[in-house]
């Protein structure tokens, strides 16, 4: 069977940078932001601060830095941290969060629902009254959406009994927001919305909102005076950011779209489950169907034409900008016309 064209549904961050953003990045104003702010940097930084509603954000080159610093500040040896089962900082970031961070890890089950945890288990887990060998419980990490979960919301009245257990247990809060934006998109609420008693959070601007590099760690002012030291201690100072920056500013103006890639996401679900797949209605961009041979289900795909990743017991497709309407209908088409992989109920 010809396929032609390759659709990449395997992440959002295959997403690249267009016409539009390039242009931007060479015309951005630059300045060496490690020896004194970069002015792009700067600008991208306040921006986001203000979406957050968080005081100050500092520009860091990945995600995984973002969550390593603010965990790294806020961690000591011989603490505890608590973060949803399948949480990015438990699975995908080898292991930093403990072994730089300090951390040790402690998974909360999805109680209330696909990656979302509870306000019981939440204060089950952050006593500190045991004895001196013991742990002390620190820090509580959310993650909105929850990505392995199948990019899952947690809406804000949820998140707001969840950061007050968390703060009556004397427990710091980091929000992994790594997809924020679509989690604020899917709402039809402002990122800041749920961002609400946080003490830090990461945004990336590389997913689904285009740009080629880029997160960003916000919280207090003091904070990020920490933390750009920190930045710095991990390598992640660059020079002349505002090239990339630029590119950031761009992409904030994009949040919006993401509704689209939404739709996407829930027709190529609704077509999946009409070829008999088992996959639940996605709440973002991001569809996870159960497959009883995953390796076996990516194969058949890859030959289509179609790419997913892995996930434990099934295949991840995510939507983004760069895979418009008419290929998702394409996808499918492709996947009928394969007839394998059918997954068996
Ligand atoms: C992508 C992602 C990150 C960070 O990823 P990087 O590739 O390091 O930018 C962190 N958390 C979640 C939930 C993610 O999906």
């Amino acid at each position: 069977m010809t396929t032609g064209r390759r659709i990449d549904l395997r992440s959002d961050t295959v997403t690249q940078p267009d016409e539009k953003m390039r242009v931007a990045m060479s015309a951005a104003e630059v300045g060496d932001d490690v020896l004194d702010h970069d002015p792009t940097m700067r600008r991208l930084e306040e921006e986001t601060a203000a979406r957050l509603g968080m005081a100050a954000a500092l520009w860091v080159p990945s995600g995984t830095m973002g969550n390593l610093i603010a965990l790294f500040l806020h961690l000591r040896r011989g603490d505890r941290f608590l973060a949803s089962a399948a949480a990015h900082v438990l699975e995908a970031e080898l292991g930093s969060a403990a072994w730089l961070a300090g951390g040790m890890p402690h998974a909360l089950p999805w109680t209330e629902g696909p990656g979302r945890v509870s306000v019981e288990d939440v204060r089950a887990f952050a006593g500190n009254s045991a004895p001196y060998y013991a742990l002390t419980t620190r820090l509580l990490c959310l993650e909105n959406t929850h990505n392995f979960a199948g990019g899952t919301v947690t809406p804000p009245d949820e998140h707001a009994k969840l950061v007050s257990a968390a703060s009556e247990a004397n427990l710091l809060v980091h929000l992994d927001g790594a997809r924020l934006w679509n989690a604020s998109v899917a709402l039809g609420v402002p990122p800041a919305a749920l961002t609400v008693g946080v003490d830090t959070v990461q945004v990336c601007l590389s997913k689904g909102l285009g740009a080629p590099v880029g997160s960003l760690v916000a919280g207090s002012k003091a904070f990020v005076t920490e933390a750009r030291r920190v930045r710095k201690m991990l390598g992640g100072g660059v020079r002349q950011g505002g090239v990339l920056a630029a590119a950031g500013l761009l992409a904030l103006e994009r949040i919006e779209d993401l509704a689209q890639d939404h739709v996407n996401a829930t027709t190529l679900a609704l077509g999946l489950a009409e070829l008999g797949w088992q996959v639940v209605r996605p709440q973002t961009n991001i569809v996870i169907a159960a497959v009883p041979d995953t390796g076996a289900a990516l194969q058949s795909l890859d030959r289509v034409g179609v790419l997913a990743t892995a996930v434990p017991g099934g295949v991840r497709f995510v939507t983004h900008r760069d895979v418009p309407a008419h290929d998702i209908a394409e996808a499918l088409r492709r996947v009928t016309a394969a007839s394998d992989p059918v997954p068996a109920a």
